[in-house]
């Protein structure tokens, strides 16, 4: 009989959450293009059914080499190398580990608990997966309530429905950040742009914000001089220029083949231009080394401050029409104003 109050109770708390996560999707209006209520719901309810003090759900940004929680219970965001903790050994072995004993583990990582002052006594973490078995994320519990430890068993089975939930959602948030990042050159591509943009227009009601628009010259030379896979070297070198001289707050983006765009926060234009011709001069005075080649390239610059009046395919038009000018008139050079 209490068996069955408790099922019910545990069952009713499923359903309760299902339907609150239901509805958050359907009228969810920000369209964040994530699903961290996800992470927080079943962060909360995995918890709940492994009778816990703390869950997390956590990710792994595999090209960062790092273990992100994606929503916790108790804590705010950790962030730690991907090769440390247990997270981090679950995740490189694709198995569950369960530890009732945490300060005689190998992997166990004191480190949070002596800065926060948490006593940690018992962690259980589930590797997640995507469809094609790639280990993704974990999904970890810590210090069972009452005198008992974690189960494998039993507490697993009940985390599994946390754990799956959690990886499918974490598949779709990666799969549609995959489709707008360039795989070449690891930057973001046009669509990444498209999607950015929406965060950019908030931003310009409160300060300026800039366009630097660049095309590599004469690219098409060096494909047919030196060859496709050389020129491919050189679309990666300049990205990483690129990547270099812009903050975590702004965005660059390879808008198509041999083309990149910068979005500036706070740039006025005439900064944007100073940081053209910085840009264009790192790139004058770099070389790419391919297949023991030394390779050099310049680029040509467009640049203009965004209009919130204006639609992006405007304000991109803009400085593309600046940078047209500067490949006319001898390449190699910034552009940012109109004649
Ligand atoms: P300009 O100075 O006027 O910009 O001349 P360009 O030769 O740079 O420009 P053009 O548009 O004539 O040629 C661009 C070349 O870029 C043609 C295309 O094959 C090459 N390209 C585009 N995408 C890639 C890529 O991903 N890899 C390689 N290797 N080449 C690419
Ligand atoms: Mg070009
Ligand atoms: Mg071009």
């Amino acid at each position: 009989m209490e068996d069955n109050t408790s099922a019910q109770r545990i069952l009713d708390n499923i359903f309760d959450v299902m339907q609150r996560l239901y509805d958050e999707m359907r009228l969810n209006k920000n369209g964040a293009g994530e699903h961290l209520r996800v992470f927080e719901i079943f962060a909360e309810l995995g918890r709940t059914l492994a009778g816990a003090d703390r869950a997390s759900f956590w990710r792994w940004d595999k090209r960062k080499g790092k273990l992100l929680t994606a929503a916790a219970t108790g804590e705010s965001q950790i962030v730690i190398d991907d090769t440390t903790g247990i997270v981090g050994r679950a995740l490189a072995e694709n198995r569950t580990i369960v530890t009732n004993d945490p300060y005689n583990h190998p992997d166990f990582n004191a480190a949070v608990d002596k800065k926060t002052g948490y006593v940690t006594k018992s962690v259980l973490v589930m590797p997640v997966a995507n469809c094609r078995g790639e280990v993704i994320g974990a999904f970890q519990v810590i210090n069972k309530l009452g005198d008992a430890g974690f189960d494998d068993v039993e507490d697993t089975k009940r985390l599994s429905i946390a754990a799956f939930i959690c990886g499918m959602a974490l598949e779709s948030d990666l799969f549609l950040a995959a489709s707008q990042r360039d795989k070449l050159t690891e930057l973001k591509n046009r669509l990444g742009l498209h999607s950015d943009y929406q965060s950019y227009r908030q931003k310009m009601l409160q300060m300026p914000m800039s366009i630097i628009m660049c095309d590599i010259d004469f690219f098409k030379r060096v494909n047919d001089t030196y060859g496709h896979n050389a020129g491919d070297a050189i679309l990666v070198h300049i990205a990483k220029i690129l990547a270099a001289h812009i903050r975590d707050c702004d965005g660059a983006y390879r808008w198509g083949g041999e083309e990149f765009i910068l979005i500036l926060e706070g740039f006025t234009l005439t900064e944007a231009a100073e940081l053209a011709e910085r840009i264009r001069l790192a790139v004058v005075d770099s070389t790419c080394h391919f297949n023991g080649e030394e390779l050099r390239v310049t680029m040509s610059f467009g640049c203009a401050q965004i209009s919130a009046a204006l639609a992006m395919e405007d304000n991109v038009k803009v400085a593309d029409n600046r940078l047209y000018r500067a490949k006319k008139t001898g390449r190699n050079k910034v552009i940012y104003q109109d004649e």
